[in-house]
């Protein structure tokens, strides 16, 4: 067994999610320039140059690229042949989170309990964790965080097998056209499709970490995410909401099997500040 302090996870989730924050990644920014060049709109090409003007200034200053410094997610897949020592697990990361968001300055944004009371915890923390078992002894900790705007204009949807192809494009390109300017386009739009209710919002979540640019190994889901983002890019939506062909860079589909009677489908909508980051321990 190889064993892995529980401060070296801490220090980790910390560092990724200050990396996060102050610098969007090259992916994100790369497809924003590439559209730059490409948008038609006049108002679209001046507000995509705002976002990438915004975010070689939050890269320069090391200080938050959005006000909305988002709700820690952290996907893991722990090693079988790894052991935590020296502490707990689960609050080495969120000691992580708590750092991150008091040293880094960056807003806490998270409320105890979302019904009654909404006490601000103060330090952003729990973080949302999905952790995976998986062969060998190495962590590798994946990191997003997660803006509401776009959260919020997330969905689901239980298709029957009978929708197939027609319906889940149906579902995704309805879900991201009626979001229209709140979810801060252009957007990245995940899409879990498959397993349970929550397996599929949990891959649309997954989704959002993979790089922009990077389609799904399986050729089919690669041309229904390229078919898709071109019908949500004719809705003419655009940058802020204020019109252009740039409404999304990308979309994300994860896929995992399912029972014989369903077909879920999620939709897991981020808008143009796709903070993610990883590293493996
Ligand atoms: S949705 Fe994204 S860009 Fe919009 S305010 Fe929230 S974090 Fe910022």
């Amino acid at each position: 067994m190889r064993e892995v302090k529980a401060e070296v996870i801490k220090n980790t989730v910390r560092d990724l999610f200050l990396e996060a924050n102050y610098f969007i990644g090259k992916d994100i920014y790369n497809k924003l320039k590439e559209q730059y060049e490409k948008e038609e709109s006049p108002v679209g090409k001046s507000v995509l140059k705002q976002i990438i003007t915004n975010d070689e200034i939050a890269a320069k200053e090391k200080i938050a690229l959005c006000q909305d410094t988002g709700m820690a997610v952290v996907f893991i897949e722990l090693g079988q042949e790894a052991v935590i020592v020296d502490g707990d697990f689960n609050e080495a990361i969120n000691q992580g989170v708590r750092e991150a968001y008091i040293k880094g300055y960056l807003r806490k944004s998270v409320v105890s309990e979302p019904v009654f009371d909404r006490t601000n915890t103060k330090d952003n923390t729990p973080a949302i964790t999905h952790i995976k078992i998986v062969t060998g002894d190495k962590i590798k900790i994946a990191v997003t965080a997660k803006g509401f705007g776009s959260e919020n204009m997330s969905g689901i949807k239980m298709l029957k097998p009978a929708d197939g192809v027609e319906g889940v494009k149906e579902f995704v390109i309805r879900t991201a056209v009626d979001a229209g300017p709140n979810p801060c386009p252009p957007t990245v739009v995940g899409v879990g499709i498959g397993g349970t209710m929550e397996m599929a919002a949990i891959l649309s979540k997954k989704a959002l970490l993979r790089p922009v640019g990077k389609h799904n190994e399986d050729s089919r889901y690669a041309e229904l995410e390229t078919e898709i983002l071109q019908e949500i890019n004719k809705s003419g939506i655009g940058p802020a909401g204020l019109g252009g062909r740039t409404t999304a860079l990308s979309v994300n589909i994860e896929y995992f099997p399912t029972h014989i009677a369903g077909l879920p489908v999620a939709v897991n909508i981020c808008c143009h500040a796709a903070r993610h980051a990883e590293k493996v321990i």
